[in-house]
C-alpha cells in the first residue's frame, strides 16, 4: 500500500508522471482536474459551478473539489493506494486530506517558472486517449491529430497565456507553502523536474526507492 502526492506548478510534468507511476505501481491516479474536466463535460451540477473558475485559472472552492476528491477515493481500485495529482492545492486542503488518508511520500516536482509558459501554451492532448503532446518538443506526427487513434487534439481552455499567467500566480501564493508543510512532516522528496519525460521518470522512481 503506498499513498503518493505529486505536488508541483502546473506545467511541471506531474500528470505525465503520474499516468506512467500508476501504470507501473498498479494504483490508480486521481487528478482532481481531471475528475472536475469530467465534471464539466458531464454538465453535473458540480461542473457547472466549477467551470468559470477552471476557465479563468483560479482554484475551484475547496469545498467542491473535496466532494469530488471523497468520491473518487471511496472506490475500491483505491485500495491498494493512489498517486493524487493536483490535490492539495492550499493549506485547508492539506488539512482535508490528513482527515481523510494518510501520505506516506510527497513528490515535489522543482523546475524554473520560465519553462512552464512554454510547456503549457504549447500543450495540446486527445480527448480520446489522453495522450499529451507538445509542438515544439513532442508533436504529434500528422498535424493536429493523435497518434494513437487520430482524434482531433485540444488544447484546455485553461492553457491560454492569460489563464496560466493566473495559475502559476495561483501556485505562488497558495500552493507553494505547501512545500514547506509536507517537510516539516518528514514527507518531502523534491526532484528535479526538468528534461525530457524520461530524465523525471528515472528520478522519480530513485526518489520513491531511495525512501523506501
Ligand atoms: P490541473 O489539471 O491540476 O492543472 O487543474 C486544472 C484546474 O482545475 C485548476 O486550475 C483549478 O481551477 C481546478 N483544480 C484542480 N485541482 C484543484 C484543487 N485541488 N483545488 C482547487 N481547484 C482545483
Amino acid at each position: 500500500m503506498v499513498r503518493i502526492v505529486l505536488l508541483g506548478p502546473p506545467g511541471a510534468g506531474k500528470g505525465t508522471q503520474a499516468k506512467q507511476l500508476a501504470k507501473r505501481l498498479g494504483i490508480p491516479h486521481l487528478s482532481t482536474g481531471d475528475l472536475l474536466r469530467e465534471a464539466v463535460r458531464a454538465k453535473t451540477p458540480l461542473g457547472l459551478e466549477a467551470d468559470d473558475y477552471m476557465r479563468a485559472g483560479r482554484l475551484v472552492p475547496d469545498d467542491l473539489v473535496l466532494r469530488i476528491l471523497r468520491e473518487r477515493l471511496a472506490r475500491p481500485d483505491v485500495g491498494p493506494g493512489f498517486i493524487l495529482d493536483g490535490y492539495p492545492r492550499n493549506v485547508a486542503q492539506a488539512n482535508e486530506l490528513a482527515r481523510i488518508s494518510p501520505v506516506d511520500r510527497v513528490i515535489s516536482f522543482d523546475i524554473p517558472e520560465g519553462v512552464l509558459v512554454e510547456r503549457l501554451t504549447m500543450r495540446r492532448s486527445c480527448p480520446a486517449c489522453g495522450t499529451v503532446y507538445n509542438l515544439s518538443t513532442r508533436p504529434p506526427q500528422t498535424a493536429g491529430v493523435c497518434d494513437n487513434d487520430q482524434t482531433a487534439l485540444l488544447q484546455r481552455s485553461d492553457d491560454t497565456a492569460e489563464a496560466v499567467r493566473t495559475r502559476l500566480g495561483v501556485y505562488r501564493a497558495e500552493t507553494a507553502p505547501l512545500l514547506e508543510h509536507f517537510r516539516r512532516l518528514g514527507l518531502l522528496a523534491p526532484i528535479d523536474a526538468t528534461g525530457t519525460p524520461e530524465q523525471v521518470a528515472e528520478r522519480l522512481r530513485w526518489a520513491l526507492e531511495s525512501r523506501s
